[in-house]
């Protein structure tokens, strides 16, 4: 008889993994599991389901030549959910307990905690220990604070695990944040950019794209050429990589765009980290024992991981599952057509979209300022653009996805997570790119058929909903603009408007 069935998700592939703490080879088990809903409750990428596919069974061959007892039901093969999956192999092997990490999921967890009864024994579901802060951590955190800003949380993350910071608890550098310097556009000049590691899909990647293939062709995205790392290994040179490439430029053109340079000097790494290919604690200890790199990318590249990352997890688990109901602006209009097939005629748009297409990659700024800003401005129903996020990148899971989504870019949660709408005209994207030379707008126009959508949709968002936000003292210039502008004006944006998005509906 099994004393515990060990059940390991597949964002869940780290040696390391809390379930696998006190396993005892002789009578306990494992359980992986490819089920059908977790792989199509969206329109997951196909390159993201042959990643999570092929990590899995890279991640089970190793445990097995390790001589863990396993138990691994592939896609082909296997029930609708986890649920079904799993009560068919406690038929068969009756175990005493099921043992597994907390689920990076709301809906995942909501289902495991229906197993006690199904199956009639304990279920134990305990802490997943690779992030620096747990739930409850965050939660005694947040306590009864008005605002949740991440720079509050950071600074505290900083000085708790002494990263990046002196005896006396002041910041390394003498500054905590170095965002102002890191602000750059790529210059027309500048060298060409290391190009980042691929490999080559080996056997067991071969046959998960055969599957993949077969079962979820009509899934968004090119499945070929695959080129991700599947295994600890191999995702562990993608982060030497970096660090000896081109972590030196992360800092100052983190926030640069340039068409047909897809990743620039970003780690590409988030992919691996979020199943666990990679651990946190891991990659940062990496990146501080590189020697000679600026303060500006080190901390800068320590923020997004030890700041942002783990405050939109807090965020995501402080808040669910009141959080993805919200729609602070009461957006309404359907996501475009475009964003499924890249097809649109606004070059910023295509370049992000093409390459998402393509990779299942796109850096933070696209997301945000490209992608996402538009879909701001342009009213669309927050439910309908966090599934879009959460189907396309390889990286997509619903605790970083969503506050990302649904709070930093949409807004749609009233400022739990920002301080104020990332919206954005032509201005930006131009300052920060090289999109708008080959684009059909033009990006200096404010009105008519010719100028750059964004311009008048900004207006509009912040017309649309004046209510809301004037009273921010961070949109003060944005509002003085306003009360300066004519009727005419106001009524030639509300006009260029409402024709460009009675126009998009069409295609
Ligand atoms: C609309 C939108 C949706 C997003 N959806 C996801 C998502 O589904 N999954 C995801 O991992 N990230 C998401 N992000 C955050 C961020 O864009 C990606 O983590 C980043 O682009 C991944 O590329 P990279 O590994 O090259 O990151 P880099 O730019 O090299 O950054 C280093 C690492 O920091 C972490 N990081 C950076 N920013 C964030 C952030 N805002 N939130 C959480 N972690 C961060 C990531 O682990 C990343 O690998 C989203 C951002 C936006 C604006
Ligand atoms: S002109 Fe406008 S639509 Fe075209 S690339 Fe520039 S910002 Fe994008």
């Amino acid at each position: 008889m099994i004393e515990n069935l060990c059940v390991i998700l597949g964002d869940q592939l780290s040696q390391n993994i809390a379930s696998l703490k006190n396993f005892r080879k002789e009578q306990d088990k494992i359980l992986m599991m490819e089920v059908v809903n977790e792989a199509s409750y969206v329109n997951h990428h196909k390159k993201k389901l042959v990643l999570v596919f092929s990590a899995m069974r890279h991640f089970a061959e190793n445990l097995k030549k390790q001589g863990y007892p396993i138990i691994y039901s592939k896609i082909d093969n296997s029930s609708n959910t986890f649920t079904e999956e799993l009560v068919k192999h406690c038929k068969n092997i009756k175990p005493k307990k099921i043992v597994i990490v907390h689920p990076g999921e709301y809906r995942v967890l909501q289902e495991i905690k229906k197993w006690k009864k199904i199956l009639k024994i304990p279920v134990s579901i305990i802490e997943d220990n690779r992030f620096f802060c747990n739930i409850d951590e965050f939660q005694k955190w947040a306590g009864n604070k008005k605002e949740l800003r991440m720079e509050t949380f950071y600074r505290m993350m900083r000085k708790k695990h002494h990263i990046l910071v002196d005896d006396d608890g002041k910041p390394q550098g003498g500054k905590w944040n170095y965002d102002v310097k890191n602000r750059k556009r790529l210059p027309k000049s500048h060298p060409k950019i290391p190009q980042l590691l691929e490999h080559r899909p080996d056997r067991i990647t071969n046959q998960v794209i055969i599957d993949v293939k077969k079962k979820f062709s009509k899934h968004f995205g090119d499945l070929e050429p695959f080129w991700f790392a599947t295994t600890n290994q191999d995702a562990m040179k993608n982060l030497e990589e970096f660090i000896e490439n081109r972590l030196e430029l992360f800092g100052p053109y983190e926030d640069a765009m340039v068409q047909n340079e897809k990743f620039l000097y970003h780690s590409v790494l988030s992919m691996y980290l979020n199943i666990g290919l990679l651990e946190p604690k891991q990659v940062i200890n990496k990146v501080l024992q590189k020697k000679n790199i600026s303060i500006e990318s080190i901390e800068g590249f320590v923020r997004q991981i030890l700041g942002w990352r783990e405050y939109i997890r807090g965020i995501y688990w402080h808040e669910m599952p009141k959080y993805s109901k919200t729609n602070f602006f009461n957006a309404k209009n359907h996501l475009p057509e475009f964003y499924w097939t890249g097809k649109t005629e606004m070059n910023c748009m295509k370049n992000c979209l093409k390459q998402t297409i393509q990779d299942a990659y796109a850096h933070h700024i696209q997301r945000l300022m490209i992608t996402g800003n538009f879909s701001l401005i342009a009213g669309i129903d927050p439910k309908q653009v966090c599934d879009w996020y959460l189907s396309v990148y390889a990286d997509a899971f619903e605790w970083v996805e969503l506050p990302n989504t649904h709070g930093m870019t949409l807004y749609a949660d009233g400022g739990i997570l920002g301080t104020k709408p990332y919206a954005a005209s032509g201005n930006y994207i131009n300052k920060m790119s090289d999109y708008c030379k080959e684009c059909k707008y033009d990006v200096k126009q404010k009105e008519g058929k010719d100028a750059c959508p964004f311009n008048y949709l900004y207006w509009n968002f912040f017309l649309t909903n004046r209510e809301k936000l004037e009273n921010n003292p961070r949109l003060w210039t944005t509002f003085s603009n306003i009360k300066k502008m004519s009727k005419e004006r106001k009524k030639q944006i509300k006009n260029d408007s409402k024709k460009f998005l009675i126009q998009i509906k069409k295609i």
